[in-house]
């Protein structure tokens, strides 16, 4: 089975994206790949191998689930850390097979501490501060509860590090928030290292994070959007890049394409409807190519009428609703359409290019949610 569309992944965009990210953090900080949400969509077990190839040696996931997942497509080579979810059952695979994951509440502590000893194998643990989030993390009340579990339990534990994550680095509207975020971490981690408590590294900056507050860059930078070829927000790329001159050229490059085929051609008379309900009028004769990819496969309703695609070197729109399987395409303008044309959805065809970003307007969503929602059954490999 080929699949209805598929989904290419460029190695020279990751190997360009992974210089930039290197030149940019320098050569002391360990850069933490994010591959939750199935790798922002690129797919785990696609981008891992590749990942490791160009060099990667630490990766981030959400949960344990994804965890082994990673921890399978790379087999030994690299670390791999759980920012969030760690199921109580979950844990025991965890400590065995050396995954680290944070601690953000008291239970969790106390459970990594019960099954370390258990096992005769230390839980590595990075202990996550609350600076202001107010999502996850240690509380100042919880500090003196927590200090004493780690003290009173060195051969179970050992702190890998302590973290936090900023509220919204992507947006200079935050930038007194993430500042005050930064202080109070660099605070908190003092008084645990008066308790005695040391951690081999400390972080906190995300993508967003790395790019704008380089003094948080830390040990570690967790970086998601950016190995992919994405900012993480406008506002990051312009402040960033634009300074040094209008023209200059965006660093970094797409990694991910979409494409499918042209399943159907047909022609449509002038007056009549085109799909679904009355939303799409034939003003003339038009010529109308099927697609078969629609907002079950990750293509958003909201792009009825307004989307884009690339056929034969064209742009072309999306008219009437984008259905569960199908969208279709006004191809009236094209000379010889024919069923099995290439289809780009994102990517490039001759000199033209769909950016996840023009989509996203568009849909209104974010890179982060339009790339996270492709789904995991399309067919995804590695080009050139
Ligand atoms: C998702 C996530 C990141 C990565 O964010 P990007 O903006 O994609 O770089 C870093 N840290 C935590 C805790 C996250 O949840």
């Amino acid at each position: 089975m080929r699949g209805t569309s598929y989904i290419e992944l460029s190695r020279s965009a990751a190997e360009n994206n992974f210089a930039y990210l290197r030149e940019l953090v320098g050569a002391n900080t360990t850069i933490s790949h994010v591959v939750k949400g199935n790798a922002y969509g690129h797919g785990i077990s696609t981008y891992l191998p590749l990942a490791l190839e160009l060099g990667a040696k630490h990766f981030s996931t959400f949960d344990a689930q994804e965890a082994f997942l990673v921890h399978r497509a790379i087999e030994g080579q690299g670390n791999i850390m759980v920012m969030g979810m760690v199921e109580d059952e979950e844990l025991e695979w965890a400590i065995e097979h050396g995954i680290e994951f944070f601690v953000f509440d008291q239970q969790r502590l106390e459970n990594a501490i019960r099954i370390a000893k258990k096992l005769k194998v230390k839980a590595l643990i990075h202990v996550e501060l609350e600076t202001g989030m107010n999502r996850t993390g240690f509380g100042k009340d919880e500090f003196d509860q927590v200090i004493r579990l780690i003290q009173a339990n060195p051969d179970a534990l050992l702190v890998k590090g302590f973290c936090t994550h900023y509220a919204g680095a992507e947006s200079f509207a935050n930038f007194f928030r993430v500042k005050t975020q930064y202080q109070r971490f660099k605070k908190s981690v003092k008084l645990f290292n008066k308790s005695g408590i040391e951690s081999e590294i400390l972080h906190a900056a995300c993508s967003a994070g790395a790019v704008r507050f380089p003094k948080s860059r830390f040990d570690l930078v967790r970086i998601g959007i950016m190995q992919y070829g994405f900012w993480p927000s406008t506002e990051t790329y312009i402040e960033k890049i634009k300074p040094k001159g209008m023209d200059n050229e965006d660093p970094l490059r797409r990694v991910i394409s979409w494409k499918s085929r042209v399943m159907n051609v047909k022609t449509v008379k002038q007056g009549e409807y085109v799909g679904y309900g009355m939303s799409y009028l034939a003003a003339s004769e038009i010529k109308v190519a099927t697609v078969p990819v629609g907002y079950g496969h990750g293509f958003s309703r909201s792009l009825s009428n307004t989307g884009r695609a690339l056929v034969r070197g064209n742009r072309v729109s999306v008219i009437g609703t984008v259905n569960m399987n199908l969208m279709l395409l006004d191809v009236t303008p094209l000379d010889n359409v024919e069923k099995g044309d290439e289809v780009v959805l994102i990517g490039n065809q001759g000199d033209l290019s769909i950016s996840v970003s023009s989509f996203g307007d568009f849909s209104d969503q974010l890179n982060y949610e339009l790339l996270t929602r492709l789904p995991r059954d399309i067919p995804r490999s590695v080009i050139d």
